[in-house]
Parts: structure tokens; sequence; C-alpha cells
């Protein structure tokens, strides 16, 4: 399996990543996330998983469980760490939250495992089941640098109680982390359905299933229907486009099982959208791997105007098909695109407005912007270098080597 990417990196990366897993070989690690299916997690995890396999160690994957009280609580932690709302967390939430960590005690079964990994706020309340001898680590996947304060701190008193953290970038380690804190971005592997090469009979096909016309400009932003992601503004700055120069938009998004504020917001999307037929938005299953590529891989403009985001997978899968991004100035997606490089990165929907028109017009740039993306994905942002990373972490927290 390893082995196949030797398309994509060097030999010596493929060589060393065998050396430092031979070290750890039949140490059993855990995954613990809240869904299978849509968003970047379960992205990642899907491919990460039987990696780790295929390098001797024996990882495993668990899904904690919940109801929608449940998950209506833990959307608003995700958006109050995110940003302060009208409302930080009121006593019951806090009750139903806790109530729900303790019912995941009894069907997680944690006690097997060496080393314990805990993705995002959701499953972070696990860690009081943590026995003598065990390793576990709290990997953040969300922007936590400017939260509701109230609500870290509920947060951090769980965060405190593991082993190390991991947060995306340096912006996102909070003061109150007094565990040791390691910086690792996520990635995108090349050989998911999601980012492998297609033909282009099959782009085509999409294209057709879906109305969007092949010959006129489409610019795309994909992402689960939810406001930090912001398909409102990515609206309002394709009108502003459109006064100009014909071309289309298409919003691609799912719902993910533990984010019951997605239909409500393809409501809000749908109306936003009016009666433009040059509008396309698109409610995809959240397994839709090959339909989103060849949309990304169909797209002559990739936008990505979150509020506030973690990391945003999206861009990196776009750059790596070679097209250049328009991102938001905010927290990963800033680690990725560099400004006038691979890509622009917008403070407003005019800036992002007036950037996507730039690049409409511009084919020439267009090219030398996506050439460059698609190698600084290769360099920084590919499945090989984040299992590097995680082999380190664990080589560093069981002291092996
Ligand atoms: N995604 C998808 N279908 C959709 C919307 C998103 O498959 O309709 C995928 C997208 O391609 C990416 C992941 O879900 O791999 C989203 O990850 P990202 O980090 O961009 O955002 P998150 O949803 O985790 O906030």
């Amino acid at each position: 399996m390893l082995e196949e990417y030797a398309r994509y990196i060097d030999r010596g990366t493929l060589k060393e990543l065998e050396s430092l897993a031979k070290e750890l070989k039949g140490v059993k690690v855990l995954h613990v996330n809240s869904t299978k299916l849509g968003g970047g997690v379960a992205e990642i995890l899907h491919r990460l998983v039987p990696l780790m396999n295929d390098l001797g160690i024996d990882c495993h994957w668990e899904v904690i469980r919940g109801d929608e009280d449940f998950f209506r609580v833990t959307k608003r932690i995700h958006n109050l760490l995110h940003m302060p709302g009208e409302r930080s967390l009121s006593h019951e939430d806090i009750l139903t939250y806790l109530r729900y960590t303790f019912e995941n005690l009894n069907h997680v079964d944690t006690d097997p495992y060496d080393v314990v990994i805990v993705h995002d706020p959701q499953p972070a309340g696990l860690v009081i089941k943590r026995r003598r001898g065990q390793k576990w680590i709290w990997r953040c996947h969300i922007d936590v640098s400017s939260p509701d304060e109230e609500t870290w701190k509920f947060l951090e008193t769980f965060v405190n109680s593991y082993d190390a953290a991991i947060f995306h970038i340096p912006e996102f380690v909070r003061e109150g982390v007094r565990i040791p804190a390691f910086v690792i971005p996520p990635s995108i592997d090349p050989l998911h359905d999601k980012n492998r090469e297609l033909e282009e009979d099959f782009i085509n096909s999409v294209l057709e299933r879906f109305r969007i016309d092949p010959e006129r400009p489409v610019v795309l932003q994909v992402s689960r229907f939810d406001r930090l992601k912001d398909p409102f503004g990515v609206i309002e700055a394709y009108r502003i486009v459109k006064r100009r120069l014909d071309c289309q938009l298409v919003l691609a998004g799912s719902f993910a099982s533990d984010d019951p504020e997605g239909e409500e917001v393809y409501r809000e999307v749908l109306e936003a959208k009016g009666d433009d037929p040059d509008i396309h938005v698109l409610n995809l299953p959240p397994d839709s791997h090959l339909e989103i590529n060849a949309l990304q891989r169909s797209a002559t403009v990739i936008v990505h105007k979150p509020l506030r985001e973690g990391f945003g997978l999206v861009v990196s899968e776009g750059m790596w098909k070679g097209k250049p991004v328009v991102g938001s100035n905010i927290g990963g997606v800033r680690r990725q695109v560099i400004h006038g490089v691979t890509g622009y990165l917008v403070n407003s929907t005019e800036g992002a407005a007036f950037r996507i028109k730039q690049l409409l017009t511009d084919e020439d740039l267009r090219k030398r912007l996506g050439e460059s993306a698609r190698e600084r994905v290769r360099h920084s942002f590919l499945i090989t270098r984040h299992l590097k990373d995680y082999l380190i972490v664990l080589h560093t927290l069981l002291k092996v080597g």
C-alpha cells in the first residue's frame, strides 16, 4: 500500500516511514471521533487508519454515539470555540454533554490500547477513562485562537488531562494548555477517490448530471452546509463578479451526521440562490468522493471563504488538482495558500470577487498559480507527511527508539 505513494514522494521518505514504524510494531492505537462520514476528520481517518495498520501498528477507529440533543450541544461548542456567540453554554448543555460522555464510556472500549487519540471536543470527555500506562492525545481540528472563553474553560479541564495535544497551526495553541502541544497540519491522500486522476469522460458525465455547462467558467466552493463556511458570502461575491463576467457558481455540500444544523443552512442557501439558474446548489451524499473530485477538476476557480476554519482540506484538494484557490485570510487556509503564488488570500466579499474576476480573465495566471499550488501540496500536505508526524509523536510519547 505504502509503495503506491512512490509516484508522488521520494523513496527516502518511504524508507523513513518504514524505519520509524519498525519500533512501533504491534503498538495498539485507537482513534475516536464523532462521525464516520462527512467532514475533514472522517475523511482523514478513512485513509490514515489503514496506512498505520499497513506499517504494522495495530490501529483501530471508533465513533462515539449520540442523539440529536447531544449533537446540538456539541455543535454549539464547536461554534463557540470558533468565536463567541450570543450566549455561552447553559448548565443544561453541560449536563447533556456529560451524560452522553458517561454513556460513551461504556460504548467505547479504550482499555486494550496503548495510545488513544481523541479527535475534537465531542469525545474529549472520554479521557476520564484513562488507565495507567496509557497515553492519551487530544487532536484539535478547529480554530480555537479566539473562542468564547467560558466554553474553552469547560473544555480545557478535559484537555489538560491528556498527555499531549495536537493543533493544526501554532496560532491555535492556547495559553491555558499545560500539556505538551505538537503542531501538525492535516493532509490529503492522492490515492483516495477524492483526489486521484479521473477520465475526462467521467468528469463530463458529472457536469452533465448536475446540468453544469462545460463551456462556461465555473466558480466552486465545496463545504458542508454550515454558516461558518459562509455560503452566503460566496453567493454575494459571485453576484459582484457576474455583473461584469459570465460564470456559473457551484456550491457543493453535504450533511454530516454530527451536525444537526445542516438542513436548516441548506434551506437558507436555496433561498439565497433564488431563481438564478447559474447557481447550482448540490446537496450530495457525504461519500460522493468521485463527484467532488470531478467538480474540483472541472472548476475554473476554487473558492474557500469560511468565517473561521481549522484547516479546510478542500483547499489542498483543489490545489492538488492544479487550481488556484481564493481563500479567506484566516486559520488553516492561510497556512495553505501562499498569496500571489498558489492563489489569493482575501479579507472581504469584495476582495473575493476581485480575485475571482482576475483569475477568470487570465488563463496564464490560473495555470501558473495552479502549478505552484500542486507543488505546495506535494511538498507539505500529503498524507505521507502527516503519517510521519504521527509516528514521531508516538515515538516521543512512548519513548521508543
Ligand atoms: N466534502 C465532501 N462532500 C461535501 C462537502 C465536503 O466530500 O459535500 C469533503 C471535502 O471534500 C473534504 C471534507 O469533506 O474532504 C471537508 O473537510 P474540511 O477540512 O474542508 O472541512 P470540515 O467539514 O472538516 O469543516
